[in-house]
């Protein structure tokens, strides 16, 4: 097991810090605890860190179960395989990465009757890599209409993880075309109010673009030592 950062509370606190300093409205901050320990995901909380993101569904169930007394939001932001749907239904508060209506039935179908609704983002491969998931623009509104109309589930946004173009002004390109597709999706659906990018590398930009919600993990939590 991994040792949790030693600095994690300065690190912590400076991450808090630059938020602020690059947003003039509230924006959401999911830790990514992804390949660390839950004894640094509790650290974190004990902070004063409430949501969380893990990427891989085994590893993320077996968090949620292990700090089940913490009061934590679970953010679910990696691939989804539709095996994995029960678990992310039973466990998650947020699903980021909804990209193919297949999912949308058995998520439904898991979510346990007592829990609310399961927050849904859409995720945009917003620079058509190959290698990345995320559903195409031209896509989006014919996806978003169907995560709307599903029982339990509960459409919130938008999240993208854009290519790492060399140069600012083509991945602050990247950016904005998200917010102009959030912006077209909210004039339809007026209830989504979440637009998820920006990592420990690009966040302020992020902000600066549009984001309310965004994905740190090793500007908080050090350097992962794996994927
Ligand atoms: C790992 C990951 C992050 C966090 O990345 P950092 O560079 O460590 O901040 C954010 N979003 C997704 C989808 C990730 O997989």
């Amino acid at each position: 097991m991994l040792r949790v950062n030693p600095s994690l509370a300065q690190d912590f606190q400076s991450l808090l810090a630059r938020i602020q300093a690059a947003s003039g409205a509230p924006v959401k901050l999911v830790a990514v605890s992804k390949t660390h320990s839950a004894s640094a995901v509790r650290a974190l909380a004990a902070l004063g860190q409430q949501a969380f993101g893990e990427n891989y569904a085994q590893e993320g169930v077996r968090k949620c179960r292990e700090l089940a007394d913490l009061a934590l939001e679970w953010h679910f932001i990696g691939p989804l395989q539709s095996n994995k749907c029960k678990d992310i239904a039973r466990h998650f508060d947020w699903l980021q990465t909804l990209d193919r209506a297949s999912l949308i039935e058995p998520l439904a179908r898991h979510r346990p009757p007592t829990a609310e609704a399961l927050n849904v983002l859409i995720q945009v491969n917003i620079d058509d890599e190959d290698s990345k998931s995320g559903i195409g623009l031209e896509d989006l509104p014919e996806l978003a209409f169907q995560v709307v109309g599903a029982p339990c589930l509960r459409l919130r946004g938008l999240m993208a993880i854009p290519a790492p173009w060399p140069d600012a002004q083509t991945r602050q390109a990247s950016f904005r075309r998200l917010h102009t597709a959030f912006m077209s999706l909210k004039a339809q659906f007026p209830a989504i109010d979440t637009l998820s990018m920006g990592m420990s590398e690009d966040f302020e930009m992020a902000i600066g673009e549009g984001a309310n919600l965004v994905r740190v993990g090793s500007a908080i939590f050090g350097a992962r030592t794996h994927t």
